[in-house]
């Protein structure tokens, strides 16, 4: 439904008009998680009439996330729901005249292509560096603008890539940081408010450059303390992207990683009693029959069914949750080969 009121205080503004509107409206944005982050900037494009968003994340909603990503309800964490299913509905409600595409996907070298076919641009909202540095190789190679957003603690920062490089994001961190020495959401908190402000700047930007305001874009790199009033704006020097491994040296090397995820080792998920088991190897595109695998656990414990995932709750609270896509996320236990064992007895391949 619409009405031509809709978008009135938007086409007001002299730098989008009824051009720039028309722009936004024919354009198709991949939100890469929805988050903290996500969630707000997804909520911002949507209003504004983005004609597609595509919505990617792997995970379900959980209670520690309701204090910032504001698509989220009590009764979503409680039910464990898969997070773009309900983002996709909540902003239905907001504008139902936009397209959207929720995936309940990893983000791999394998899939990359596919999930961003077609794409325009890309709100980098992921909380971890290995979708990030892909994303990077990704909009390097097919010149795919995107807006990167992070933030921890009471700090964040915001830069748009262009796609071409020099500067692109290995510029700023050539290679991803141990995970040990990277402040997470999980170990040193962060405030819902300063998600809110990046997330804002991040559709800002997207905006921008939807609407063809591509001059209004800021160059370099902006980092704010929301608590402690500082922020500064720092340009990327032309001598970091001389000797950048991807735009300098054009090594796209985790875009090029094809097949090497898959099949890969199980993770313990950061900040979570929970270890997920990667789709088996070969299984490909294959959707796991969650259907029959729900039928199959009948009477072991509680099952539960969505059109993304089959969840199996067991007695002693120890959760498996099959998700179309091949992953499995065992919770209850940070043992990756107590998880292993469990995913052989109950999920089997
Ligand atoms: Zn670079």
């Amino acid at each position: 439904m619409s009405s031509p009121s809709r978008y009135d205080r938007q086409t007001r503004l002299g730098v989008i008009g009824r051009a720039g509107q028309q722009r936004i409206e024919q354009s198709r944005v991949a939100v890469l998680g929805c988050g903290a982050l996500g969630t707000v900037a997804a909520d911002i494009l949507a209003r504004a009439g983005v004609g597609t968003l595509c919505l990617i994340d792997r995970d379900v909603v959980e209670w520690s996330n309701l204090q910032r990503q504001s698509l989220y309800h009590e009764a979503d964490a409680i039910a464990g729901r898969a997070k773009a299913e309900v983002a996709a509905e909540r902003l239905t409600l907001a504008n139902s005249t936009v397209r959207y595409e929720p995936r309940v996907a990893d983000v791999t070298a394998d899939n990359i292509g596919e999930l961003l076919s077609g794409v325009d641009l890309a709100i980098d909202a992921s909380d971890n560096f290995s979708i990030r540095f892909l994303l990077n190789d990704y909009s390097l190679r097919y010149r795919l603008p995107w807006v990167h957003g992070g933030c921890v603690g009471t700090t964040g920062q915001v830069m748009f890539f262009r796609g071409e490089g020099k500067p692109c994001f290995r510029c700023l961190v050539p290679q991803p940081p141990p995970s040990t020495a990277v402040a997470t959401c999980d170990t040193a908190g962060v405030l819902g408010s300063a998600t809110h402000a990046i997330a804002s700047l991040q559709a800002t930007d997207a905006l921008k450059w939807l609407s063809g305001n591509e001059q209004s874009i800021r160059r370099g790199v902006w980092s704010l303390d929301f608590w402690e009033n500082r922020s500064r704006e720092v340009a990327l020097p032309a001598a970091l992207s001389e000797s950048c491994p991807a735009c300098g040296r054009g090594e796209l090397t985790f875009l090029d990683a094809v097949g090497e995820h898959s099949g890969g080792a199980a993770e313990v998920l950061c900040g979570r009693d929970s270890v997920q088991l990667p789709a088996p190897r070969g299984a490909g595109d294959e959707i796991p029959q969650l259907a029959a695998l729900a039928a199959r656990w009948g009477q072991l414990g509680e099952v539960q069914t969505t059109r993304f995932f089959a969840r199996l709750t067991l007695p002693d609270q120890l959760t498996l949750t099959v998700f179309r896509d091949g992953r499995t996320v065992v919770d209850g236990t940070r043992d990756p080969s107590k998880a292993k064992s469990l995913h052989a007895r109950y999920v089997g391949g």
